[in-house]
């Protein structure tokens, strides 16, 4: 066995998904046991409503840490959860249904240890989705890139690598909406790709319809761009300059032909598209105004049911939640 350089923490989001746990934690330990490095890995069960929490109490062993939340907070926020009980000096965020590859780890390693803080696995293919989710997927990350100055890689989801100072940048950033690509490329430093291929889910079912993944990529914008209130206001402009001149053109023509009583259809036409742009701008307003509401109401990000720690030992400088933000966030 070489010799122990560094400590690793895996984080490992799961939400039903007793199925799938055993074999991943089958390869994760395969993986990591060749790796010259001291390592644990996260649980993190989000409210999971089968026997994912039974199963990860059969898996545990001084490696596996296991976060038990009070209930189904959403992965986001499960994530979060996990980051902030790691201990590694670099920390692997993957999912449960071994779409990521655990075998991409050391290569992700690698980088790592050539100076970038941020190594995330971007995609090679997306094998097991529709025609559709591919088109959408795409369109997204190019609205996404043009609305906003955070350049968020397209193709990544949230497999990736981070140092211990990404984890505690990221570990500040407290906002109730979370959209982790965003986050993960707002704080910045250096980091870079390593191509993997996505493959399907080994077991269970996506959680993700496209109404969720509609509000997903409204979440994004929103929390990343404050374009959409400014495309209202140009909106507001664009038609007023019109009704302006049509104003202009409807006094001419009174004056010069007089006014026979007409114009019913273009009346309507002008009401009703003047609602509907009033209400669209309204509608984004109240998308911004909504998340305002919640941030203002600063409640703590999630509650946890149960911790069991692993084996690991933390470095000596390593981060700690402040006093006041552990006591807020665990239950226990
Ligand atoms: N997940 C979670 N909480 C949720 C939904 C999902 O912790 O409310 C976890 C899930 O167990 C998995 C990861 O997030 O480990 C990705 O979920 P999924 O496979 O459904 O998403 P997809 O791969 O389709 O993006
Ligand atoms: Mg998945």
């Amino acid at each position: 066995m070489p010799e122990k350089t560094f400590t690793l923490s895996v984080v490992v989001p799961a939400y039903n998904e007793g199925p799938v746990l055993p074999e991943f934690h089958r390869r994760l330990s395969a993986v990591m046991d060749a790796m010259p490095c001291a390592w644990e890995v996260l649980y993190v069960n989000d409210g999971s409503t089968d026997d994912t929490l039974e199963v990860l109490y059969q898996l545990r062993e001084q490696h596996v840490a296991i976060i038990d939340l009070s209930r189904n907070f959403g992965k986001e926020v499960a994530l979060t959860a996990g980051l902030d009980h790691t201990k590694g000096d670099a920390v692997v965020v993957i999912d449960a249904d071994l779409q990521d590859p655990p075998e991409v780890i050391p290569e992700l390693i690698e980088k790592w240890q050539e100076g970038y803080d941020i190594v995330y696995a971007r995609r090679k293919a997306r094998d097991g989705e529709t025609f559709f989710k591919k088109l959408s997927a795409k369109s997204f990350y190019r609205v996404i890139q043009s609305v906003s100055r955070v350049k968020i890689p397209a193709d990544t989801g949230d497999f990736r690598l981070l140092s211990r100072r990404a984890v505690n940048a990221l570990s500040r950033l407290r906002e109730q909406h979370r959209f982790m690509k965003g986050l993960f490329a707002w704080i910045g430093y250096p980091q870079t790709a390593v191509y993997y291929h996505r493959e399907p889910r080994f077991a269970g079912q996506s959680k993700w319809n496209y109404w969720l993944l509609w509000n997903f990529a409204l979440e994004g914008i929103t929390s990343f761009s404050t374009i959409p209130l400014k495309m209202a206001t140009y909106a507001g402009l664009c038609t007023a300059l019109g009704a302006f001149s049509y104003a202009l053109f409807v006094i001419y023509k009174t004056i010069a032909y007089g006014d026979p009583v007409q114009g019913y259809p273009s009346l309507m036409v002008v009401i009703l598209f003047l609602g509907g742009v009033q209400l669209m701008a309204t509608g984004i307003i109240g998308e911004y105004l909504g998340r305002m509401f919640n941030e203002t109401k600063r409640r703590p990000l999630y509650f946890i049911q149960k911790f069991e720690s692993s084996h690991l030992h933390a470095a000596e400088d390593q981060f700690q939640p402040s006093a006041d933000q552990a006591s807020q966030e665990r239950t226990v």
